[in-house]
């Protein structure tokens, strides 16, 4: 099956429903052949902007382009775009392969390049031998490669994948999960898929789009988002993050050092850009904060804090402890291997940061 490799790109779209702002200001550009996810809480506006990419929704202001073409007045059915629904949408009284045959049908194909077609869509789902049956006579994942299959078999220019593991249990998840990914990297095809699960984006796409109430808050990869997150809410979505709350100020001499409100001064690594000084937050992952004895002499590049346990949660790979500092509460993860004994919740411990590891947010 050949595949097209579109680009996608919103120029300042805006979309509000009566006076409700859902879609604010959103520049995204989507490269051909990339796995990108939307990535947001429920009711930030990922599945606004994926229904207005298929047509469904239309925007107020800006552009939505195509290959650079803007697309903005073109009808759905016009658009070449192929849309997976959550619910999949299959017709429940047709086989499988009358299914993924229709979109043909309806488009008049010839009957050899039907055959051809769905023949070679249920191949690639790994579904020739279901052609037969009904959806009702198929798993829940099964039911997702005929959704796939056709939308795939009319060779759209993109395709829209709108929460495409939610209705999976969790096993299976991770196997559909792999298996998406396979099937976008043998098509090539440009895919968008809205999910609000940050680890089903880490794990499958190409680059994201993080939203939260209808703007979009930072577009990169997952380790990208992750080390170097542009505000408190995607340091918080993406991951687990410690944020502290305090001031970043230079020392007198030169040293940038953070003031965390019921803490002391952090002294930073050094920026490489000239810092913005004053009210900040700190984003720290909690595997980064290292716990010791407090009688264990410590590495002298890392920040020290003294600190007592006040829970301890084991977790099998980890344990997550929750740490009293002053007057904050810090969470540390530590790998657990049998015979290292844990820290229990009242015992007093030390916990180390790694500079280079701190982030300073200002937004
Ligand atoms: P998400 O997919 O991120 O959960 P949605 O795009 O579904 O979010 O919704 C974004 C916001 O727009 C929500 O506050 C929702 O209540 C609102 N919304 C969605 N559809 C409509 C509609 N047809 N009319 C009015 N408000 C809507």
């Amino acid at each position: 099956m050949s595949m097209n490799k579109a680009s996608l790109e919103c120029r300042h779209i805006s979309l509000s429903y009566g006076s409700t702002p859902v879609l604010r200001d959103i520049n995204l550009k989507i490269e051909p052949g990339e796995f990108f996810a939307l990535l947001g809480p429920s009711g930030s506006g990922k599945s606004t902007l994926l229904r207005l990419i298929a047509g469904f929704n239309q925007h107020q202001s800006g552009e939505l382009l195509i290959d650079g073409q803007d697309i903005s007045g073109v009808p759905p059915h016009a658009r070449h775009i192929g849309m997976v629904f959550q619910n999949y949408a299959l017709w429940p009284h047709m086989t499988v392969w009358d299914n993924v045959a229709f979109g043909l049908v309806e488009r008049r194909e010839s009957r050899d390049a039907i055959r051809r077609k769905v023949g070679a869509a249920l191949e690639l789902v790994g579904l020739a031998d279901y052609a037969k049956r009904r959806p009702g006579q198929l798993s829940g994942g099964q039911q997702q490669r005929v959704a796939l299959a056709r939308t795939i078999v009319i060779e759209p220019k993109l395709l829209l994948l709108d929460e495409p593991l939610s209705n999976l249990d969790k096993n299976l998840r991770v196997q559909m999960r792999d298996e998406l990914k396979n099937l976008q990297r043998t098509l090539g095809l440009t895919t968008i898929f809205v999910t609000h699960d940050q680890e089903e984006a880490m794990t499958t796409a190409d680059r994201m789009a993080v939203l939260d109430q209808g703007v979009l808050q930072q577009v990169g990869t997952a380790a990208g988002l992750y080390d170097y997150p542009d505000n408190r809410f995607v340091a918080g979505f993406v991951g687990t993050a410690n944020l502290l709350e305090g001031e970043l100020k230079m020392a007198p001499d030169g040293a940038l050092q953070f003031h965390a409100r019921g803490l002391g001064p952090l002294t930073l690594a050094r920026p490489d850009a000239a810092p913005t000084l004053g009210a900040a937050t700190l984003a720290l992952r909690p595997h980064q904060v290292s716990i010791a004895d407090p009688q264990q002499a410590g590495d002298a590049a890392r920040l020290w804090l003294d600190g007592q346990v006040e829970s301890a949660e084991f977790l099998g790979e980890f344990s997550r402890y929750r740490v009293r500092v002053g007057e904050l509460a810090l969470l540390s993860d530590q790998p657990h291997y049998a015979g290292v004994p844990l820290f229990s919740a009242g015992a007093p411990v030390r916990l180390g940061i790694d500079p280079r590891q701190l982030r300073v947010l200002t937004s």
